[in-house]
């Protein structure tokens, strides 16, 4: 795939099964059928009732051609107790800093959006196939083989768990557990102008409650009419499966025969495991607490590791998960030029 996503792959095609049809399934499915392979999507839901609040996409989520219909975000973060603003971020120069700009969507259109261009005909490339109401229950790793809850199994040459942070095959991978852990955090979201909420006693009330922890709630304003609120930290869940789906095709795009998955996995890994491990830390906690995980983060970040809230979105938002994986291939001899 190349930086305005279209496949530049000659190489031979593998069978991919991705199972789950989130963010992060979807945008594995876009890199990976762009870097020529044929792709089938496995999802438990009927897609019928989605809900959803705001999401945003940062400047490292953004590659060209993959967003569809953008709203443009304006950012300040009020604090949930006194309603006071903190912080103002206009966004306006994030293009200029970063290469990319910071889109905001609601989670449906985004959704829709991703499934558009993941099941969109390219001339001379198999269409990839999403399957509704088809819930994995049982997965073999080593053979390449799902089991659907029907009973019928299908092989494939390489399968992508994309099932949500409620994994049910994530502890069988790792071969120990990786459940997720409550944080003793909530968010709240709420699709009505703020105006409203504060004329509801009962709304207005809620707005102050939260004094266990006096975290902020932020707000992006008016879009199309809407207020969108989000919850304090790094807003970089979904950034980071539409990072892994670039790096996907990216380094699947260099497959010369099966028996290269191996190496290209350690590739992936290589190029990933550090940046997600270092977004986990800092999604535990605050832009305004970053200091309390810098021990766990100097484990994956070589140099200063960010601790202001600009250093922070310089971490995050600067980050080119493409060029990343490029310069991975070609350390690896596995290609030689960059796009
Ligand atoms: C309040 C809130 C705000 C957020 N804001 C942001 C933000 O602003 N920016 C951002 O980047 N991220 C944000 N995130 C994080 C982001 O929403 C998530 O990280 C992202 O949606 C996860 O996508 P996913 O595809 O990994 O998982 P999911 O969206 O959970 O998708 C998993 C899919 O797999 C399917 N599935 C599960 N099990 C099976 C099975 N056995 N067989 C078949 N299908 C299966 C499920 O039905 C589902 O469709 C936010 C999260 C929350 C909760």
């Amino acid at each position: 795939m190349d930086r305005a996503g279209k496949s530049t792959s000659q190489n031979p095609c593998l069978n991919i099964g991705i199972i789950g049809a989130g963010l992060a399934g979807l945008a594995a499915a876009t890199g990976l059928a762009r870097a020529g392979h044929n792709i089938e999507i496995f999802e438990k839901s009927e897609f019928s009732s989605e809900v959803g609040a705001a999401i945003n996409v940062c400047p490292n989520a953004v590659w060209e051609g993959n967003l569809i219909n953008p709203a443009t975000p304006q950012t300040q973060v009020i604090d949930a107790t006194t309603g006071k603003i903190t912080v103002r971020v206009p966004y306006t120069d994030l293009k200029e800093r970063f290469g990319h700009p910071y889109y905001l969507y609601h989670r449906v259109d985004l959704h829709n959006g991703l499934r558009e261009l993941t099941l969109e005909t390219r001339q001379g490339h198999p269409q990839t196939q999403l399957r509704l109401s088809s819930e994995v229950v049982d997965i073999d790793c080593e053979n390449g083989i799902l089991t659907l809850k029907d009973g019928s199994q299908i092989t494939k040459d390489l399968l992508v768990v994309a099932d949500g942070v409620h994994s049910r095959f994530v502890n069988l991978i790792n071969g120990k557990s990786a459940d997720a852990e409550a944080t003793g955090m909530c968010s709240y979201r709420w699709l009505i102008p703020k105006s409203k909420l504060l004329e509801n006693p009962e709304s207005k009330e809620f707005i102050g409650m939260r004094e266990a922890r006096r975290r902020t709630l932020s707000t992006p304003t008016e879009t199309s009419g809407h207020r969108y609120w989000k919850s304090a930290n790094q807003g970089q869940g979904g950034a980071q499966g539409i990072e892994d789906g670039a790096a996907l095709g990216i380094i699947f795009a260099n497959v010369t025969s099966k028996d290269d998955i191996p190496r290209l996995l350690g590739l992936f890994q290589e190029v990933r495991h550090d940046r997600a491990a270092a977004i986990q830390c800092l999604s535990n906690v605050g832009y305004d607490e970053a200091g309390t995980v810098g021990k766990l983060l100097e484990q994956y970040i070589q140099g200063p590791v960010p601790k202001t809230f600009d250093e922070i979105h310089q971490f995050n938002y600067g980050h080119d998960v493409m060029l990343e994986a490029e310069a991975a291939v070609i350390k690896s001899g596995l290609r030689r030029e960059s796009y």
